[in-house]
């Protein structure tokens, strides 16, 4: 089994997709390496392609505001993102790019072993819950697989854009809070 940053190490040296030529940064995640809780978004923005870190812009903020709202400090929890390299101009990542890519974020859950797992956004969640997941549908219910329990909600930036989903995510993040207290009382890791 690697260490965190011996994949970090791969991550930076890695040209398995097209990413990695326009990438000023590999962005391969931070935060706590013994977390119970785990969040993933789809791939860094402009400002984490800058600085080399997860959540760092305006999304970063509402995630940050997110996780005071609950009690949580960000540096208690690991963020991760589908793919370590920022797609141009922000667009989605293709699915060549998630496939080459997702093997590192399959590591960095077997090496830290999250008891919860957050996804940000659709794209996280059709990578991580299911090819067939729909955000409209299932956003906010908890699925049990392989001993880990994942959040669906949305991402940060989809908040940011539309102020109808602000009232869901924040609800959905007093339901990660609720149940990290009832994880922990039954015991934890
Ligand atoms: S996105 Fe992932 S697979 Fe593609 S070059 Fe970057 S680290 Fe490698």
């Amino acid at each position: 089994m690697y260490t965190l940053n011996q994949l970090n190490g791969f991550v930076k040296n890695c040209s398995k997709c097209d990413l990695y030529k326009e990438r000023n940064h590999t962005v391969f995640g931070q935060g706590n390496e013994n977390a119970d809780i785990m969040f993933v978004g789809e791939g860094p923005g402009y400002y984490e392609d800058v600085e080399g870190v997860a959540f760092v812009g305006p999304a970063g903020g509402l995630l940050t505001k997110a996780l005071n709202h609950i009690g949580i400090k960000r540096e208690d929890v690991y963020i991760a993102n589908i793919v370590k390299c920022r797609p141009p101009n922000n667009r989605n990542p293709l699915k060549e790019e998630m496939a080459a890519c997702i093997q590192y974020l399959r590591y960095q859950f077997k090496i830290i072993k999250p008891e919860i797992i957050v996804c940000l956004g659709a794209i996280a969640s059709v990578n991580i819950i299911d090819s067939s997941f729909k955000i409209s549908k299932q956003r906010g219910k908890w699925i049990h697989k392989k001993n880990v329990w994942i959040l669906p909600t949305f991402h940060p930036a989809a908040v940011l854009r539309d102020s109808a989903k602000e009232e869901p995510f924040f609800s959905d993040f007093l339901e990660i809070k609720r149940k990290h207290e009832e994880l922990i009382t039954s015991g934890g890791k």
